[in-house]
């Protein structure tokens, strides 16, 4: 039964793949060098996929909220901001070589102590591997030119705290939220994007309170688990474990992981800590240890005091903060992953269909004329889809490939939520009317072009 269920899963994540590859959703990075690995493109599809991913997320945590502001910092980061957070010390995986075949893995993820390519046991200690990318600055390569790209974007966050404050005069409980890419030199990325080493992340930093931020804590793990829900993550396939004392990170109080059901497993999707005030903490130390106005150097040590005014006392404080931190590729591939179905249809045929939720569909409505050389009909299926694109939902596309059953096959796989076919009727019959076909459904009804822009900004806002 179990290993049905494992045959069925690695079947599932390779199909996947190649539906990805097949309809230009992702692509192996640099393939025709034969790839780079850990590190894959977006193709046309993927990229409108990934964006309303991000847009839906900025929505709900920027626009509809009344407390949190947007921030896009560098990547390219100062190597004392990442020594004063403890990632050049700490943000490590413990490596482990393979005698026998000389492979290289994390040791926390061995199965029975044993190589993973060629089962051996006889394996060296393991050792703190930094997973932080290193590169230089400048046009002198030294010792002291070097920075980091980031491996998180959260410091970006701690180390504009004042610049947002002082531009916002935003008080407690407030939030920054911030998208954008991180990379770590994984030891063994693998499963498709679920671990590589360029990815993005959609990260939080409440600060609240302290005393008020367990509550806070599990506010925000509800409200995480809510909005997976809304992106049509299914109730079943989300789990939520609270991270033992020994598996924390270096900053946290406490972590409680949403797992997805994965096709290779139920794995984080997203992580919800309780960083303290560890971080603002430490970016404010030199201040601490050297005294405030010390004469420092602007490049080694901070030179900030990151606190907040309490107004109740008067007195400056430390926050504590809380971060939902989310990965986006892994969320891209949570989305497809849920919506990939394969439907019987009859005479023993099957069709494969991507049931997005309307929102994350990369493309929103296909317009598709019936025969592509009738200039009459591509003209007025162009002239449809251009009055649609006018309303703001996402990609409308003019879908003029000639034949409509094979149009609807690609439309189902890509999950395209609306097609539009315009007929010999739309351009000759009266009131000007065209197909609509719903791709879940596959129902279809003939509506008039003059109620065609309400039906799809109704579907879609
Ligand atoms: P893992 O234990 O799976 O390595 P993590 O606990 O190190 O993940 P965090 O540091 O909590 O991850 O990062 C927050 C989020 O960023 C994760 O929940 C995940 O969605 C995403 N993420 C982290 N590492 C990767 C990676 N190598 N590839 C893709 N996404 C990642």
């Amino acid at each position: 039964m179990a290993q049905k269920a494992a045959v069925e899963s690695q079947k599932k994540m390779i199909d996947l793949i190649s539906l990805c590859k097949r309809r230009g959703f992702i692509y192996q990075s640099a393939d025709i060098y034969g790839g780079l690995q850990g590190v894959y493109d977006y193709g046309p599809l993927g990229v409108e996929l990934k964006n309303n991913l991000k847009a839906a997320w900025w929505r709900t945590v920027v626009y509809e909220r009344d407390d949190i502001e947007g921030l896009d910092a560098s990547i390219l980061t100062n190597r004392y901001v990442l020594r004063y957070s403890g990632h050049e010390a700490t943000f490590a995986d413990p490596l482990v070589d393979c005698r026998k075949c000389k492979a290289r893995m994390r040791a926390d993820h061995l199965v029975n102590g044993k190589c993973e390519k060629c089962g051996s046991n006889d394996l060296t200690e393991p050792r703190p591997f930094n997973m932080m990318f290193k590169t230089t600055v400048g046009p002198v390569v030294d010792e002291e030119s070097y920075a980091y790209l980031r491996p998180e974007t959260a410091q970006g966050i701690f180390t504009n705290f004042q610049n947002v404050i002082d531009s916002t005069a935003r008080r407690l409980p407030f939030g920054i939220a911030q998208i954008g890419k991180a990379f770590r030199n994984e030891i063994t990325p693998r499963n498709f994007i679920f671990r590589v080493r360029e990815f993005e992340q959609m990260e939080i930093e409440f600060f609240v309170m302290p005393g008020t931020d367990e509550k806070w804590h599990k506010d925000w793990v509800e409200m995480r688990v809510d909005w997976w829900k809304k992106q049509g993550l299914a109730e079943e396939n989300l789990e939520l474990v609270h991270q033992k004392p020994e598996e924390l990170a270096h900053y946290s109080k406490a972590t409680v992981d949403i797992l997805y059901r994965f096709p290779h497993g139920v794995e984080e999707l997203e992580g919800i800590a309780n960083r303290t005030d560890y971080d603002l903490g430490s970016h404010s130390k030199c201040q601490d240890e050297l005294g405030l106005n010390a004469k420092v150097s602007n490049n080694e040590h901070s030179t900030a005091k990151l606190t907040i005014r309490d107004l109740a006392t008067e007195k400056d404080l430390v926050p504590f903060v809380i971060e939902p931190s989310a990965g986006v590729d892994r969320g891209v591939l949570a989305v497809l992953t849920e919506a990939y179905t394969e439907e019987a249809l009859d005479e023993g045929k099957t069709r494969i269909v991507l049931k997005l939720k309307p929102h994350l569909a990369p493309i929103k409505v296909a317009v598709i004329p019936l025969a592509r050389n009738n200039e009459a009909l591509v003209e007025k299926a162009r002239s449809i889809k251009n009055m649609l694109q006018k309303l703001g939902v996402g990609r409308i596309l003019l879908e003029n490939s000639g034949n409509i059953g094979k149009s609807y096959r690609r439309h189902d796989e890509v999950g395209t939520p609306i097609c539009v076919t315009v007929d010999f009727e739309t351009i000759e019959g009266e009131g000007e009317t065209v197909t609509i076909r719903d791709r879940d459904s596959m129902k279809q009804e003939r509506i008039s072009i003059a109620d065609l822009s309400d039906y799809v900004r109704k579907f879609y806002l």
